[in-house]
């Protein structure tokens, strides 16, 4: 019987994750079939219960369900509750588990790219979904501070709670002529950006929240969005002498470890950021 994965979302058109989860699974010969479900949230029950029948592996869950699916799963991890959000789900003995890979996405990402959160300072601008996956990965990495500045404040002061004692968070305005944030940009030894700005078909596809002046030379600056590859907060940070790094590498790495929980096998990591490259490229064209 071929199985299969779903990827639940709204819109899902435009993933990536169908074309580097297939190629992974055809590379390794594993007889399954993944598939986008592009559903509203009233369709969600509908889908938690066929995900229960033995032909369905898991589901990678994405924009704008992450949070809504987790009424609707059985066991929901550690990890899923720190965050409060889930992007996996690994059906097993017909229960319905749950986990968040942005997590060790993120810090695989960095690590990849020799560049471990571990004491480092931090700077993450946005305060959406990803931005608290961001904070819970930074705090298990041993980061040693952050500040988030994001354009509404009550979304950013609902991140503090996340830190410690062991990484503080506080908040400041995103707003490149506040004294606060410049303060905070020239401390900090990482840089994360997790807002939609600059991102295709985002709110403005031109814009970056910090301009090169902020940067400095001996920072990362780490961008989740992947499309374009190379974003204007990315153009901004080279222009200032920061090291630039791509969201790909996130997407990529959050869906190998997804692929390890459904199938077992080690993820083809090679064939998964060549087939999401090429994706990636055929939608520049
Ligand atoms: P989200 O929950 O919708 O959050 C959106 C964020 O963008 C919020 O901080 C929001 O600020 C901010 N924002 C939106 N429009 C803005 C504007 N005009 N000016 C300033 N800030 C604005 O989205 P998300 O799930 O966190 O995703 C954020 C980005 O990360 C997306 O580009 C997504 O593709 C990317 N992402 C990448 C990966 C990966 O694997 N690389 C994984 C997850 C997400 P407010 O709070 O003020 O609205």
């Amino acid at each position: 019987m071929t199985q299969r994965i779903a990827l639940i979302g709204h819109p899902v058109a435009h993933s990536l994750s169908p074309a580097f989860q297939q190629a992974a699974l055809d590379a390794l010969g594993v007889d399954a079939r993944y598939e986008a479900w592009d559903l509203l949230p009233e369709e969600l029950p509908m889908a938690a219960e066929r995900l229960r029948s033995a032909e369905l592996l898991g589901a990678n869950v994405t924009v704008p369900h992450k949070q809504a699916m987790l009424r609707l799963v059985d066991r929901p991890d550690a990890l899923v509750e720190r965050v409060g959000a889930l992007n996996t789900i690994v059906r097993r003995d017909g229960l319905l588990h749950a986990t968040n890979t942005d997590v060790s996405g993120v810090l695989s990402a960095l690590e990849a790219a020799g560049a471990s959160p571990r004491g480092l300072r931090v700077v993450l601008l946005g305060a959406g979904g990803a931005a608290r996956a961001v904070v819970v990965a930074m705090r298990v990495a041993g980061a040693t501070s952050m500040v988030v500045a994001n354009r509404t404040p009550e979304r950013a002061a609902s991140l503090v709670e996340l830190g410690g004692a062991a990484m503080p968070v506080v908040t400041c305005a995103l707003d490149e002529r506040d004294p606060a944030l410049e303060a905070a940009m020239a401390a900090a030894d990482l840089v994360v950006h997790s807002t939609t700005l600059g991102m295709t078909h985002g709110p403005d596809e031109h814009a970056t929240p910090v301009p090169a002046r902020l940067f400095h030379p001996g920072q990362v600056a780490f961008d989740l969005v992947y499309v374009p590859e190379r974003t204007p907060f990315l153009a901004a940070a080279e222009a200032g002498g920061a090291r630039p790094l791509g969201g790909l590498a996130m997407l990529v790495h959050q869906g190998a470890e997804s692929f390890r929980l459904w199938t077992g096998y080690e993820p083809p990591l090679d064939v998964m950021f060549g087939a999401a490259r090429a994706a990636l490229a055929a939608r520049a064209r």
